[in-house]
């Protein structure tokens, strides 16, 4: 039968700079319920292309469709507010609150108006509730009440994806999870984006490649602003241009 509709179809993109082409004709499917990787060496272009996807940048050339909706061009409220979401759009944490409290101030701008019309108790449960439920889900569960500058950088940025969450993405972009993390938080970190995915689609930018091949079930790999390979890791790391690009960087 025919392959299920992507729950994200970019076809065509391109964005121009004056004269400098940083993206030129990329086509990426994502379908529902995967982990799907943006790779490529340095200037490739997948910051500008994560930009086009959350509405930051608009494209000079192409079409994004996320659920069969044409959103070119539309801003990055527009977008997340259909359920795509790029982590630092919600994660700028305050750092002299609690974990806790960062999560709820997460939930209270996504809630906005509606939470108004509860008694002030039962907001505050129900908001605490989801608090925990979200805390337990990244496994910041014991730091609750830890002040998010005292946090390792790991956890931070778990605390980022916990914030992330508390606006129910369907798709979520993240950009280098695991950059400048110590070994053992990279392995946290993989098992919670593993457990994060269950129900939410994931598209990320990540730089290292033994991530890309435990976690993603699909990779574009983007040189010099254009998809040069994508598939499975086994496909991608077969092709000659693939290992062209990394033993060259
Ligand atoms: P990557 O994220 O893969 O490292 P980028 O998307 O950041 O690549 O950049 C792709 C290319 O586009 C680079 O050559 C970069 O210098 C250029 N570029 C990115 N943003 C701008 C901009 N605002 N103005 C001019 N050139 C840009």
């Amino acid at each position: 039968g025919a392959a299920p509709a992507p729950i994200l179809n970019v076809s065509g993109l391109g964005r121009r700079f004056g004269a400098f082409v940083a993206v030129k004709g990329v086509d990426i499917r994502v379908e529902e319920g995967s982990i799907h990787a943006l790779i490529g060496p340095n200037g490739a272009g997948k910051t500008t292309v994560f930009s086009m996807l959350s509405g930051f940048l608009k494209p000079t050339e192409g079409r994004i469709e996320y659920r069969g909706t044409d959103i070119t061009g539309a801003g990055p409220t527009q977008v997340a507010r259909r359920g795509m979401i790029r982590s630092f759009q919600i994660s700028a944490t305050f750092a002299h609150l609690s974990v806790h409290e960062n999560v709820r101030v997460a939930l209270q701008r996504k809630a906005g108006l509606a939470y108004q019309f509860w008694s002030p108790e039962s907001r505050l449960d129900r908001l605490d509730a989801r608090v925990a439920e979200l805390l337990a889900e990244v496994g910041l569960a014991a730091e609750r009440d830890t002040l998010a500058v005292n946090l390792s950088y790991g956890r931070k940025r778990m605390l980022e994806i916990a914030t992330t969450l508390a606006v129910d993405p369907d798709l979520l972009l993240l950009d280098e999870p695991m950059a400048g993390m110590a070994h053992e938080d990279v392995e946290r970190v993989v098992e919670l984006i593993r457990r994060i995915s269950d129900g939410r689609t994931i598209l990320m930018v990540e730089h290292n490649l033994s991530v890309v091949r435990n976690l993603c079930d699909r990779i574009t790999v983007l040189q010099r602003g254009e998809v040069i390979a994508e598939g499975s890791y086994a496909q991608v790391s077969a092709n000659p241009q693939v290992r062209e690009a990394y033993i060259g960087t």
